[in-house]
């Protein structure tokens, strides 16, 4: 059984209006020792991530109400937290969605209870990650602190998501030097040669941009990306 003081037992909102989902996933994450809760439509995970504050939010993507990614958008918006997104594979074309709405990561089902443990414990293994330094981190006009987790352009505050200040911060360490897509899994996301799709990554990276502009993250074509212009 997990000790619930070495962080590896989380709070977790489950959405999924399928009951014979929602109990599989439900009865997983408690074995591994999290503590579920369960909503079983939009509003309802709305309100719930709201009563509970949770490390982690599973989401599925179709659900009444309000869909999965309108609860990642309300949810995120209110208070920056992991979001898991559960798909369909016919819905797999969604995902890009879903990741610049603010989810972390997704499983496509039909899954593994096994590849669902897996997959959670990743997101929570980097949360909270330890500050790099008490030095502030910088690339181009952009400047972030790690301690405090805040990112400003210019004198403007930007909202990121957590992975996508993880993500900005592995960058910003080592700024010009190019690091690959996998390793990028492997450092932000916890993956290690597990077939993740490198399309969480460029997902992650075109949102950076779209919030902080081009000059942040350099592609370098093949290989994988690098932090400044
Ligand atoms: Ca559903």
């Amino acid at each position: 059984v997990p000790d619930p003081d070495d962080g590896s037992a989380a709070t977790v909102v489950l959405v999924e209006d399928e009951p014979a989902i929602a109990d599989a996933v439900a009865a997983r994450l408690r074995a591994d020792g999290h503590r579920v809760e369960v909503a079983r439509d939009g509003p309802a995970g709305v309100a719930l991530c709201r009563a509970v504050a949770p490390d982690l939010v599973v989401l599925d993507l179709m659900l009444p109400g309000l869909d999965g990614y309108e609860v990642c958008r309300q949810v995120q918006a209110a208070r920056p937290v992991l979001v898991l997104m559960l798909t369909a594979r016919d819905e797999e074309a969604d995902v890009v969605v879903g990741l610049r709405m603010g989810a972390d990561d997704y499983l496509t089902k039909p899954f593994s209870m096994r590849e669902l443990s897996a997959r959670v414990a990743a997101l929570l293994r980097r949360s909270p990650r330890p500050a790099p330094g008490p030095a502030p981190l910088r690339l181009g006009d952009v400047a972030l602190d790690p301690a405090a987790r805040r990112v400003q352009r210019g004198d403007q505050q930007v909202h990121l998501t957590p992975t996508e200040f993880d993500l900005l911060v592995r960058l910003a360490e080592q700024p010009g030097t190019v690091v690959g897509r996998e390793q990028l899994l492997a450092d932000v996301w916890g993956w290690r040669g597990a077939g993740s799709t490198t399309r969480t990554v460029d997902t992650h990276v075109a949102s950076l941009r779209r919030k902080l502009g081009d000059g942040v993250v350099r592609t370098v074509h093949g290989v994988g990306y690098a932090g400044g212009s």
